[in-house]
């Protein structure tokens, strides 16, 4: 009798390890492997650039799971191991060390890796990105009290080393490319107050500025930016983006645009696969228009769902985008899809807090953000965001008096 078919995953990120332990807990009970090219287990990763580097958070506490919890589920995590090819006629995967597995269903959970820094010497000891533990783990060994370090992008990961290594009481320089801060996600007026917030923390942040070239001299790092200045430091960290891991569904023939293309059931162009996470690009809940996230909540609610549809359901991926990032004592949160207002209405909550509300031609809050010291703004922001979650069609000008309650908005 043929063996049964494996639950195949690949990918032992977030979206992998989630999506593996979800199979087993929606009722799969055959076979489930995992296979992952780093060494360590699924790990979340919004610490990496904050509490793991600031100490105050143990990689240990990042595991979606410890060893000994994939074993007693009958999970087999098969790390550093590189997936070489998926064969969607055979339904199997193949590895690099030439072993095939034939699956039953295969999720894509591949991530991205870290885009480099294009230029010359940024090859060399002392700079590096972050994207994983160990990236994580090599950084946290260099932001010692007074070692200078020059971060490489102003969007999140840029931005929250910034205020680790700040923490850490190291000197910090900045450089965007961009004319603002966190170009991507991020309205203007909120990135504008993040930056402020960076210089009275005494971070050097140049804006138009990038480096050009990075020469090692006497044990430390001489960056030349295009501007022509110089700036010398112990340690370069680029965040300046993802590459998502499209090459093998790609080489498998899938539909791929910007990320894995998706329905909405997290379904590839083969119905036997399955993509979740930063590299599946899936139609916006609210636009229908292709929307790739690199986000926690994009990872941890679209396993679930990709687990679902694998086992045979037809659950819809209708999660509606969120993010926050934490910076100093500040918080900022992002919830919907603002790129599809119409118009936009700003609430004041006094001490450098504001929320931004983003309205459609309907008049349905289909976006809010939101910025401010965290112990004055978490509340609001959850409740923006449930805002965001009914898609409610408050009146702009009680959206703007934060004197009425958001909460009666909510019930209203
Ligand atoms: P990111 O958010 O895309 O930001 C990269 C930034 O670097 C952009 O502002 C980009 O400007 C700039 N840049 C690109 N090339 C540059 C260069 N050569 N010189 C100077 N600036 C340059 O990417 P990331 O910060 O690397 O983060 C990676 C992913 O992880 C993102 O998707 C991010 O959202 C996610 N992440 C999320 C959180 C969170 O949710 N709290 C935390 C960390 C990371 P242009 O846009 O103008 O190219």
């Amino acid at each position: 009798m043929a063996s049964q078919r494996a639950m195949a995953v690949v990918g032992a990120g977030h979206a992998g390890g989630r999506a593996a332990l979800q199979l087993r807990a929606q009722g799969w009970t055959g076979p489930i492997v995992v296979f992952g090219e780093e060494p360590d287990l699924p790990y979340e990763r919004p610490a990496l650039s904050k509490g793991l580097l600031t100490g105050e958070q143990s990689a240990d506490q990042l595991m979606l799971a410890q060893a000994e919890g994939y074993a007693g589920q009958g999970i087999t995590v098969r790390l550093g191991t590189a997936v070489t090819r998926i064969d969607t006629a055979a339904r199997q995967v193949h590895t690099a060390a030439g072993e095939a597995l034939d699956y039953e269903a295969l999720l894509l959970a591949t991530g991205g890796r870290a885009r480099r820094l294009a230029i010359p010497g940024a090859d060399q000891a002392g700079v590096q990105a972050l994207r994983t533990l160990a990236d994580a783990r090599a950084l946290q060994a260099r932001l010692q009290p007074g070692q200078r370090l020059l971060i490489v992008g102003g969007g999140f990961i840029g931005l929250e080393v910034a205020a680790s290594a700040r923490a850490r009481g190291c000197e910090v320089t900045l450089l965007e490319g961009g004319v603002r801060l966190m170009g991507r996600a991020v309205p203007a007026p909120i990135a504008e107050r993040v930056a402020a917030l960076h210089r009275a923390h005494g971070v050097d942040l140049r804006l138009r500025a990038a480096p050009e070239s990075i020469a090692a001299l006497n044990g430390r790092l001489h960056v030349r930016l295009l501007d022509g200045d110089l700036i010398v430091v112990d340690t370069v960290v680029a965040g300046i983006g993802i590459e998502p891991g499209v090459q093998l569904a790609r080489e498998a023939g899938l539909r791929v645009g910007h990320g894995v293309c998706v329905d909405r059931h997290l379904r590839t162009s083969d119905p036997h696969v399955f993509a979740a996470g930063d590299v599946a690009e899936c139609p916006s809940v609210l636009s229908g228009l292709p929307l790739r996230q690199e986000t926690w909540q994009n990872a941890e609610r679209q396993a679930a769902v990709a687990a679902a549809n694998m086992l045979g359901g037809q659950t819809v991926y209708d999660t509606l985008p969120w993010f926050w990032s934490d910076q100093y004592d500040h918080t900022l949160q992002v919830a919907g899809e603002p790129a599809l207002a119409a118009t936009e209405v700003q609430r004041t909550l006094g001490e450098g807090a504001v929320l931004h509300f983003y309205l459609d031609s309907d008049g349905r809050v289909v976006g809010a953000s939101g910025y401010g010291p965290a112990r004055d703004v978490t509340k609001e922001l959850k409740l923006a965001r449930a805002l965001v979650e009914r898609l409610a069609r408050p009146q702009a000008a009680a959206l703007q008096d934060p004197n009425v309650k958001l909460k009666s908005l909510l019930t209203a």
